[in-house]
């Protein structure tokens, strides 16, 4: 057994894939692709072709797979302590992680979870609780914005936007209050990003002005909407949702999960908000009360999340065992040290790679290798926040008429890139480039070539 036939035999038998309609590969529509083995931006299938891994294996890989210096890192963590139960022990990769982790994001306590929609779900379930505990039994609702994504499971699900994940399954959610997103494709033409993330912002004050009393928390994914169709916004934004929030008594968490660890220019997204009032002193970036992490956080070897949170919120929960404050939140694999000690390898090599100065170069790659899609008769806008470069693509720009979602013109695109051996998962009419950032440049330009003729071939007609 083989072959890539084979093995598609065998998994169609069993295996149930996520966020797929298994008949378009039951049925021969869209390739199922058995991968063999990775190496740095390569995946490789059982009959030794190459697909260039354009989309980090769903934003997770940062390094490139199987980098030498995690998988080292982890081969002496397995030689060491392979798991053990997070509750009444610890350990030491646990501990340093939660150090580093803290020192970047300047919130000191590190709780860990295992995936994203867990860590969202564990900042909900904090942020409730943390108002409970502090006398504010009333504020049991949340703010999120349009079109955000926080994961699938029910609380996670509920706080997010998109109709396609969320419609289903509308009997079994929380009732959020959803404002206007920032995102700055729906702009007016000539209108600033700046601006228009300003207006937008105007909803959001609203709804506090008149809900702040029964919320705990406004959640929000900062800078881009990725599993929305990486639609961006202003960072001014950031800015006025944190001044808003601390002025009406709601906690601000930050999804950080797609954008953190680098992808969009700085090390977290949050870094990237203006000051509120500029001068002498004046800091860019703003703290959160939560921030969730996942993806990248282990370079994209293992799953691991970690909500960061703010010393207050944490005493909130401290007190005598009988006062029944704690938070009673666990996962079994909970800070796990194989996950951990990948994320302590990762963190190494953003200092030794000196990886934000280097993906600013490369971003700037991306943006020149695609220039021809930025006067693309079907291409309404093509935007970049760090490496993350997105491609919208329309029947008619003037009128930003969108193709009918039943033409599947993504679809056609991901199905010609993979020919060329680049995977393109598409979001929908939008193509996108989130490439780990150890592509080298000759790489990139391929990614690039092959993005501008899927966008050729996905729009030509007919469908
Ligand atoms: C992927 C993602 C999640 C969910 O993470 P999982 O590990 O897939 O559960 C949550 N929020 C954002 C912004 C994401 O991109």
């Amino acid at each position: 057994m083989t072959s890539n036939a084979d093995w598609r035999v065998r998994s169609l038998a069993h295996v149930w894939q996520p966020c797929t309609q298994m008949q378009d590969h039951a049925s021969g529509e869209l390739p199922l692709i058995p991968i063999a083995r990775a190496d740095g931006v390569w995946l490789e299938d059982f009959e030794g072709k190459r697909y260039l891994d354009a989309v980090s294996s769903w934003w997770t890989n940062l390094w490139g797979h199987r980098h030498p210096a995690i998988v080292a890192a982890l081969k002496h963590q397995l030689d060491t302590l392979d798991h053990v139960i997070f509750a009444g022990f610890t350990h030491e990769p646990a501990i340093a992680l939660a150090e580093q982790l803290a020192a970047k994001s300047g919130l000191p306590r590190c709780f860990y979870t295992d995936n994203g929609s867990s860590a969202v779900e564990a900042a909900l379930k904090m942020s409730f609780h943390f108002w409970l505990n502090s006398g504010k039994p009333q504020k049991q609702r949340f703010i999120a914005l349009q079109n955000s994504y926080h994961g699938e499971t029910l609380g996670a699900l509920a706080v997010g936007g998109p109709s396609i994940y969320r419609d289903t399954y509308a009997p079994l959610l929380l009732q959020p209050i959803f404002v206007p997103s920032p995102d700055c494709y729906t702009r007016t033409p000539g209108q600033s990003w700046e601006d228009h993330s300003r207006r937008q912002f105007d909803h959001l004050r609203l709804v506090l002005e008149q809900h702040a009393h029964e919320v705990c928390a406004l959640i929000l994914e900062p800078l881009v909407q990725c599993a929305g169709g990486m639609r961006m916004y202003h960072p001014l934004y950031l800015t006025l949702a944190r001044q808003a929030c601390d002025e009406f008594g709601v906690h601000l968490i930050a999804d950080e999960i797609a954008v953190g660890f680098g992808r969009t220019g700085s090390f977290f997204a949050c870094e990237q908000a203006p000051p509120a009032v500029y001068g002498r002193g004046a800091k860019r970036g703003i703290t959160p009360d939560f921030m969730c992490l996942s993806k990248g956080l282990t370079g994209g070897t293992l799953p691991l999340a970690a909500v960061m949170t703010r010393e207050e919120i944490y005493q909130a929960f401290y007190a005598d065992y009988a006062a029944y404050k704690a938070f009673l939140h666990s996962h079994s694999y909970t800070g796990n040290p194989l996950a951990c000690r990948a994320g302590l390898a990762s963190l190494s090599l953003f200092e030794e790679t000196n990886a934000l100065s280097a993906n600013a170069v490369l971003a700037q790659l991306l943006w020149a290798h695609t220039a021809e899609l930025r006067t693309h008769r079907h291409v309404a806008e093509v935007r970049q926040t760090g490496l993350i470069l997105a491609v919208e693509m329309v029947r008619n720009v003037a009128k930003r008429e969108d193709f009918p979602a039943s033409e599947r013109r993504g679809l056609r695109a991901y199905r010609h890139a993979l020919e060329k051996g680049v995977v393109l998962r598409p979001l929908g009419n939008v193509l996108y480039l989130m490439p780990p950032y150890a592509i080298g440049a000759k790489e990139a330009q391929k990614m690039c070539e092959v993005l501008c003729e899927a966008v050729d071939v996905a729009t030509r007609d007919p469908a």
